[in-house]
């Protein structure tokens, strides 16, 4: 299925407006659906699964950002480091020294968000506010990594007061964790709130979300 093109007009319209970035979240999809959306001017591009970015990003243009939105393993930074633009689903320790350790290799920066936790849902990755705030401190060791902000999934369900009400949190979180971080790192302030999906971005952006990671609205349901 190719992409619905009209949808990608009226979202990044939308979006404009209000100054939120648009993260296309290809995955699964063939790289003549992401060469559609290029040529129309999109740029940011969110995969999840290691494999399918690196094929992927060797087949399109260069100036591509690519996100790589999904867990990550350890094991699997080194592979992603030389070419990727942010990492969004940092939750451990462990994960942010291998990313800060391949990074310096690489003679690189690495733009990491940390995954929040707010849903009621037992089974999605995520820190709590304690551990994210123990994350924060090791930030000074790690020279490598660039924090940007927070990402976070809501419940999935059909009630929007749900939906809202955890993006509500998870916007006063990143308000606190701004406050922590500009502490340690004069001068410095975190710039990204990535929240909101195909089903949830309105409510994302009124809750003020300034990064959004859309799929099936644009390149159709996914098998
Ligand atoms: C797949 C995925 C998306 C996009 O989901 P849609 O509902 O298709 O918009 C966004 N964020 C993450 C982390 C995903 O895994």
């Amino acid at each position: 299925m190719a992409v619905n093109e009209i949808v990608f007009k009226q979202i990044t319209e939308e979006l404009d407006a209000k100054h939120v970035t648009l993260v296309a979240v290809s995955k699964t999809k063939p790289v003549t659906d992401i060469q559609q959306l290029y040529d129309l001017g999109q740029r940011d591009f969110g995969e999840n699964y290691v494999q399918e970015i690196i094929e992927k990003q060797a087949v399109l243009p260069p100036d591509i950002h690519w996100h790589f939105i999904g867990h990550l393993q350890s094991n699997k930074v080194k592979y992603l480091v030389p070419f990727v633009y942010m990492i969004h689903g940092v939750d451990s320790l462990k994960l942010l020294k291998e990313i800060d350790r391949q990074a310096l290799k690489n003679n690189r920066t690495i733009s990491v968000l940390l995954q929040v936790h707010i849903a009621m849902e037992e089974t999605k990755f995520g820190l709590d506010e304690e551990e994210l705030n123990e994350l924060i401190s090791t930030l000074p060791g790690l020279p490598n990594i660039a924090l940007k902000g927070l990402m976070g999934m809501a419940s999935f369900t059909d009630d929007d007061d749900i939906v809202r009400n955890e993006f509500r949190r998870l916007k006063a979180l990143y308000e606190k964790i701004n406050v922590l971080y500009a502490a340690q790192f004069p001068g410095s302030q975190l710039t990204t709130l990535s929240m909101g999906m195909s089903a949830d971005y309105r409510i994302a952006i009124e809750e003020g979300s300034n990064m959004i990671r859309i799929g099936s609205l644009l390149f159709g349901v996914r098998n």
